[in-house]
């Protein structure tokens, strides 16, 4: 029998559990080791399972509890996305270029978690190199959603989501590049953080496309992912993008008063475009704030018709760039017998990278090159500027700006990959924030047809309190974020 109450308990009361003493960390680590082996041959959330590591970081978890010398999050399981660079343990970032790939050292998120005494139950499956909205780019195999094992979880953090909403883990970290935490949160049900550009050191994190690239928590809870970033988040020497911003504990500040606060509802959002369902999904949640003391005002960013086409072309040409490092020579996987540098350099690359991969890599390269840098790259970054000028603006006069996470529900597997632009349309309403370096956060709005639907909140630079507590009233006064699929799956 799945113990579907545990599976799906908060980590805030997880850890009162465990600081009570009322369950072990090796019982809990247990617990959810049991529902990966359970469910993962459906899903395909996991791609690495640490379970004797995970089981010996719970007993040193359980004697730190004994001893009174416990952290917040002591003795709390997580899975990693596997773009994390773990110690001494696989990480592929979804791609057959680091299928045998053994980090030497912990990404900064992953130590600072680790010295906080968390247990790393393993590694989440994701679209290769983060690149994706539906986790179908992946070399390990595609994840499904555990709301409809015929649909896509989102991506590119598509694993970490699955696993949250199946019940393998209380928490997950994601990164987000465009869209990877928010999304895959929406069609998930979960609720899904992405930092302020800077909030989190990006050190160990295998980089896609460095200027937009940011990881953070997602969870049950905004309050869990309040506990989660208070932890990951600070300036780091190794990082030299981090910002050197204090970090407040965003969970001891979570104040659910947000009487007089003022949410933007941008026009270009809540235009003819967006789908009459999730309409109403987000208007509902936003009737709730209402309620609650909130102002909604509407809003103008002018610019953001530009966003995907200003994002495909600076994501590419940075990820052209990060990427030149598997060449099979210093990094990634090496071709068989190649006949010489060339042919080692080619086919290494070839068979390394799956087709999304080489596409980005093949557009990155062009915009950048000399004859199109102008026309292409610079315009871009120009663009990119325009676009954050208008949040800017527009913050002037709200605390917060709100909209849907995602166009849709979760779509079947297959709807849109044969269209790359069908599929870079997912992240509509996510990718401008990453072009202007903004927090936002994805918590869920209630279902349509049964699948889940989010609401996202963007908040000004560093004030990730502000949309955490929104997150959170919202979900002490509605009950959204504890709906789960059933847990007990089984592969069809
Ligand atoms: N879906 C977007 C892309 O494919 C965003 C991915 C991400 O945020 N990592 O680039």
């Amino acid at each position: 029998m799945v113990d579907t109450k545990l599976l799906t308990t908060p980590v805030s009361q997880l850890r009162q559990l465990l600081q009570e003493r009322d369950i072990s960390s090796v019982e809990l680590t247990q617990a959810y080791l049991n529902q990966i082996d359970a469910v993962n041959g459906a899903l395909n959330a996991v791609i690495t399972i640490c379970r004797e590591q995970a089981l010996e970081e719970a007993r040193v978890a359980d004697a730190q509890l004994a001893k009174g010398q416990a952290k917040p999050l002591t003795g709390i399981p997580i899975l990693h996305k596997d773009i994390f660079c773990t110690h001494g343990v696989r990480t592929t970032c979804g791609s057959r270029m680091l299928d045998q790939f053994i980090p030497a050292y912990d990404a900064t998120v992953v130590s600072k978690l680790k010295a906080e005494g968390v247990v790393v139950l393993g590694k989440c499956n994701m679209d290769e190199f983060a690149m994706g909205s539906s986790n179908e780019t992946s070399y390990f195999g595609s994840v499904k959603n555990p709301w409809n094992l015929d649909c896509v979880p989102g991506g590119s953090s598509g694993g970490s989501a699955a696993a949250l909403a199946a019940g393998m883990a209380p928490l997950v970290t994601g990164t987000d590049t465009g869209g990877s935490i928010r999304q895959p949160a929406s069609l998930c049900g979960i609720t899904g953080l992405k930092p302020t550009y800077g909030r989190v050191s990006r050190l160990g994190i295998i980089a896609f496309a460095s200027s937009l690239d940011q990881a953070g928590p997602m969870a049950r809870t905004a309050e869990d992912c309040a506990l989660a970033l208070t932890v990951m988040a600070g300036v780091d020497a190794g990082d030299s993008t981090s910002a050197d911003m204090p970090v407040p504990d965003f969970h001891a500040a979570l104040n659910t008063d947000i009487e007089g606060l003022r949410i933007g509802l941008p026009r270009e959002y809540f235009n003819d475009d967006l789908d009459d369902a999730v309409r109403n999904r987000v208007m509902t949640g936003l009737g709730e704030l209402e309620k609650a003391g909130a102002t909604l005002v509407d809003i103008d960013l002018p610019h953001s018709h530009y966003a995907i086409a200003t994002y495909y072309v600076i994501a590419p040409a940075e990820a052209s760039a990060n990427l030149a490092r598997y060449d099979g020579v210093r990094f990634g996987h090496r071709c068989d017998k190649p006949k010489d540098l060339v042919d080692l350099y080619l086919r290494s690359r070839s068979e390394g990278f799956g087709e999304e991969v080489q596409r980005r890599i093949l557009v990155g390269t062009y915009a950048l090159s000399a004859g199109f840098y102008d026309a292409y790259f610079n315009k871009a970054q120009q663009v990119r500027r325009i676009i954050a000028q208008d949040f800017h603006r527009a913050f002037e006069d709200v605390d917060v700006i709100a909209g849907p996470s995602a166009p849709g529900v979760a779509f079947p597997f297959g709807a849109k990959q044969q269209d790359p632009v069908a599929m870079y349309m997912e992240d509509i309403y996510t990718l401008a924030v990453n072009l202007a370096g903004l927090p936002g956060l994805s918590t869920p709005a209630g279902l349509i047809d049964g699948m889940p639907v989010g609401l996202q909140l963007i908040g000004k630079p560093f004030d990730e309190q502000t949309i955490l507590n929104m997150a959170h009233r919202l979900q002490l006064d509605t009950d959204w974020h504890m709906a789960h699929p059933n847990l007990e799956i089984s592969a069809s």
